[in-house]
């Protein structure tokens, strides 16, 4: 069947060696934090109707923006490193090609283009994530009792530099090639998942079947997030970023200030999708504004911290309240 490329079985010695050869390349940063390198990517073609273009640049603006306040470096694909896994399915090669290229990086993190930061002070708490090699938003009840194609969203992970994650790329991607494999997956799929429609095989659905089927072999290292939007999606969150900043402000991620807004279904750079357009273009710019806003005034931000200093406690909390007025004047 399908392969990603050739296999590589020794990675983690591999990676270990290459670090302990290139101490000017360490994968923790300063502050200790590990290296994390932010991947997205969008078609290599202008977008069907040019207003996609316009908010494709919103969305790499934004995290651009995030990424340059917190540290991560960034990446943004454009290229189809592989004739049969395209679409949806290009970040699989993407993701492993990068790992193995970037030794130095611990966690690779896949964004879609037409996911937004919308808290711009959040941090992932990367520390609860050691032991694991995958953290995906999702619901484990949807997922083990309900077989739901939405128990996990693919829009926004992250994988360890690991040879697992090579393994669970390598498991991954043969349900992905496109025409007849893509299609005939598609039909076990959909017969397997609730809630699905009748397509072709996506990444989503696809790694949803594999932890289930596989549950012995992958579940272990797997952390299943809900106690933030890693992943949020638009059409619960949009209409309520009002009240939200009459009553919260940013740093919480969850439902008082979500992290990340998704739009799924609304392909702003194709030309269908599930949603009307319109709906779907006000809603990402409202999206983005909230976003900007938190950077050009900040004001929620030193509101919050002016009042009161309960919720950034930390000194590296403090400091990064700093580092936001800094970059706040300089915007101003
Ligand atoms: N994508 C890509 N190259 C392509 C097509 C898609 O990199 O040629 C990426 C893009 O970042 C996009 C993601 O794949 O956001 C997944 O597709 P989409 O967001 O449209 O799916 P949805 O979230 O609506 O299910
Ligand atoms: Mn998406």
């Amino acid at each position: 069947s399908y392969k990603l490329g050739p296999k590589v079985s020794d990675w983690d010695q591999q990676r270990e060696q290459w670090l302990t050869a290139n101490p000017g390349f360490p994968s923790r940063i300063a502050g200790g934090k590990p290296k994390i390198l932010l991947v997205t990517g969008s078609p290599p073609n202008p977008c069907d109707n040019p207003i996609g273009d316009h908010y494709l640049l919103k969305a790499t603006k934004n995290k651009i923006d995030y990424c340059r306040i917190h540290g991560i470096e960034i990446i943004h694909n454009m290229a189809h490193l592989d004739r049969e896994l395209a679409g949806y399915w290009a970040k699989l090669p993407l993701i492993r090609r990068l790992m193995l290229s970037h030794p130095e990086v611990e966690w690779i993190w896949w964004m879609d283009s037409d996911a937004l930061f919308t808290d711009m002070a959040f941090e992932i708490p990367v520390n609860k994530y050691e032991g694991y090699n995958l953290v995906i938003h999702g619901y484990p009840d949807l997922l083990f009792d309900q077989h739901s194609w939405i128990a996990l969203n693919t829009g926004s992970f992250l994988f360890r530099n690991c040879q697992w994650s090579l393994d669970l790329l390598d498991t991954w991607a043969p349900m992905g090639p496109k025409g007849p494999v893509r299609d005939e997956a598609g039909r076990i799929l959909t017969a397997s998942l609730k809630g699905r429609p009748a397509f072709e095989a996506d990444d989503q659905s696809a790694l949803i079947y594999l932890l289930l089927s596989q549950q012995e072999t992958w579940g272990a290292k797997v952390f299943i997030e809900n106690s933030y939007y890693l992943h949020g999606f638009w059409a619960g969150l949009v209409d309520k970023y009002e009240e939200m900043m009459e009553k919260h402000h940013p740093g919480l991620g969850d439902e008082r200030w979500p992290f990340v807004t998704h739009f799924v279904g609304c392909k702003p750079c194709g030309s269908y999708g599930d949603y009307p357009v319109e709906r779907c273009i006000s809603s990402m710019e409202r999206a983005f504004n909230f976003a900007d806003n938190q950077l050009v005034e900040d004001i929620p931000l030193l509101h919050t911290y002016k009042q009161s200093n309960e919720f950034y406690k930390t000194p590296d909390e403090i400091i990064k309240v700093c580092n936001f007025y800094v970059f706040c004047l300089y915007n101003l």
